[in-house]
């Protein structure tokens, strides 16, 4: 039986839609989508099809090409992939083999929060530093930290950053669970705060103020 899921929609600012969805046990998830001029961009695709379902039909009378980017190989991020089979999917190189070598045990571990179908699409363009998307201002940077495949976007006409699982949960929880090196999490917060951006956007939690990375650095 499907558990029910309230998904809550919101738009951040004119091009950027976040769809927010509660889960049963509590957490939330974030879905981001930036309709840009040229694209319209899809970070992350969250808990299968049916979760996902929302996001396409939000565009649906959008002729523009989709572009989905996983922030990293996580099973709340990529599970719905497989609903964009003629899409292209970026992620980092790691994600990619994270998500080939994971698949299997993640579903088998998470497999009560699957919301419809997933079935395995991994990225079919990886990139290892940064990859530039012009026309929309659109940039997708490595960001090693929560993990260590873990990307970031920036819409900079729109100085919004989405840094996929980088901020913790909650505003209790506010740094994250680091499963690389500290010192690269700390890196690329220091990356951060150095990028031009005013409104912050993660896996999890709430949208952000550009403060909330001097508010973590000053915490670790
Ligand atoms: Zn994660």
């Amino acid at each position: 039986m499907r558990m029910r899921m309230r998904m809550k929609i919101e738009k951040i600012k004119d091009r950027s839609i976040l769809f927010t969805t509660t889960v049963p046990d509590g957490w939330n998830l974030n879905v981001h989508l930036i309709m840009g001029d040229k694209y319209n961009y899809i970070i992350d695709t969250g808990l299968g099809s049916l979760n996902i379902a929302p996001v396409k039909e939000y565009i649906k009378h959008d002729n523009k090409p989709i572009i989905v980017i996983n922030t990293h190989y996580h099973w709340d991020h990529v599970w719905g992939n497989s609903s964009f089979p003629n899409c292209t999917i970026i992620s980092h190189n790691l994600c990619r083999e994270m998500m080939k070598l994971n698949w299997e045990n993640m579903i088998h571990e998470n497999g009560q929060h699957l919301d419809g179908e997933a079935e395995l699409y991994l990225p079919n363009l990886t990139f290892e530093t940064e990859l530039y998307f012009p026309e929309d201002r659109v940039r997708i940077i490595y960001t090693p930290g929560h993990t260590i495949d873990s990307i970031s976007v920036i819409d900079e006409a729109e100085k919004i950053i989405n840094v996929g699982d980088n901020i913790g949960d909650t505003l209790d929880e506010i740094i994250p669970n680091i499963y690389g090196e500290k010192e690269e999490y700390i890196n690329t917060l220091l990356t951060y705060r150095e990028m031009d951006f005013d409104t912050c956007v993660s896996g999890h939690n709430i949208i952000l103020g550009k403060q909330v990375i001097e508010k973590i650095l000053n915490l670790l």
